[in-house]
């Protein structure tokens, strides 16, 4: 095998330190395709990485699954792209092999990593990936707004999951770029009310411009409960997204809704064991559910893209040699950063 390119990739080699190592980039295999990464955005999930508390990613790891670029090579068997062509990436890993695969719901293989678990990360410069999982970015997204598709088709899977309808009184809990997202689908989806709760008064007043009707901030003295009875005359809402990744913001999803309400946690737990009420299932008939990652969602997402603002979800902007301080940053709170971009 021939080595193609030099590339240098970050990582997060111990709780809050990142560094980068070298490795060429080799030729592809028939099914895969090189990728010149253009714009690597940080996820939320990147910061539990960086913080040493992510549940299931032990350090070191290379980082960053959000990302756009320009097809670089491709192996002989590639036929949807060309060199040069802009294209973002699903960072899946799937075996195609399992009972799951075989059935086309790829996001419940049994198998399933992500690339930057399998130690190819993309706060790089290149990343090889397979040809199934890259979509080519349409005109109107830039390289910035092609690498926020990921965070786009996560939000993505999680209302198509909720199935919010016409008129639904929605709670969203956390107003990180999940939650803003979140919030602009079940506008798009034409539900009635649309509350989201969070400490940060930049992040809320984003939320408004992406189409929240109602923002709740502890902070600012707004008590949730109280707010979730006025927005449905007492009932409960009809669903709610937990989008933060705590016990006390779990408890808040599941209790804020009717009863036979419906509440989807996305959110990462750094703690998972959690006490609940266990009656409360039973007494309101209440459903709590997951939603991990995507699975045909890319394409929906690409499609919705045309309709959400996603570069005005990025407040800063850092060349990649800045990643330790662009994860600093991420986790200063006066910062009130929503999405971080590096550009190789
Ligand atoms: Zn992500
Ligand atoms: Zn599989």
């Amino acid at each position: 095998m021939k080595e193609l390119f030099k590339n240098r990739l970050g990582r997060v080699v111990s709780p809050k330190t990142v560094d980068f190592i070298e490795r060429p980039v080799m030729e592809p295999a028939d099914d895969e395709v090189v990728v010149k990464i253009v714009a690597s955005a940080i996820c939320g999930s990147d910061m539990h990485i960086f913080s040493g508390r992510h549940p299931s990613v032990p350090l070191p790891v290379i980082i960053g699954h959000e990302f756009s670029g320009d097809v670089a090579a491709i192996g002989k068997g590639v036929r949807r792209v060309e060199p040069g062509d802009r294209i973002t990436v699903e960072p899946c890993i799937v075996c195609g092999k399992c009972d799951a695969c075989l059935r086309g719901h790829y996001g419940y293989c049994e198998h399933i990593g992500f690339t930057y678990r399998n130690g190819d990360g993309a706060m790089a410069n290149y990343i090889t990936v397979k040809e199934a999982r890259v979509y080519p970015l349409p005109a109107h997204l830039s390289y910035q707004a092609g690498a926020l598709i990921e965070p786009l088709s996560v939000a993505t899977h999680a209302v198509r999951r909720a199935d919010v309808g016409l008129g639904e009184k929605v709670l969203v809990i956390g107003a990180g770029a999940i939650g803003i997202l979140v919030t602009a689908l079940c506008r798009l989806r034409e539900a009635g009310d649309i509350a989201l709760c969070d400490h940060s008064a930049a992040r809320l007043a984003m939320a408004r411009e992406f189409g929240a009707s109602r923002t709740i901030n502890p902070r600012e003295g707004d008590d949730l409960e109280k707010a979730a009875r006025e927005i449905s005359s007492g009932a409960g809402m009809d669903k709610s997204f937990e989008c933060v990744g705590r016990e006390s913001t779990f408890i808040q999803a599941m209790t804020s809704f009717r009863r036979n309400g419906l509440a989807t946690i996305i959110g990462i737990f750094e703690e998972p064991n959690i006490r609940i009420d266990a009656m409360r299932f039973i007494n309101y008939e209440i459903r709590v559910q997951g939603s991990q990652g995507y699975c045909w969602d890319f394409p929906i997402a690409l499609k919705m893209s045309e309709r959400i603002d996603l570069e005005k979800l990025i407040t800063h902007e850092f060349p990649l040699d800045d990643l330790q301080k662009a994860l600093e940053t991420c986790l200063d709170p006066r910062e009130e950063s929503i999405k971080l971009v590096l550009r190789p």
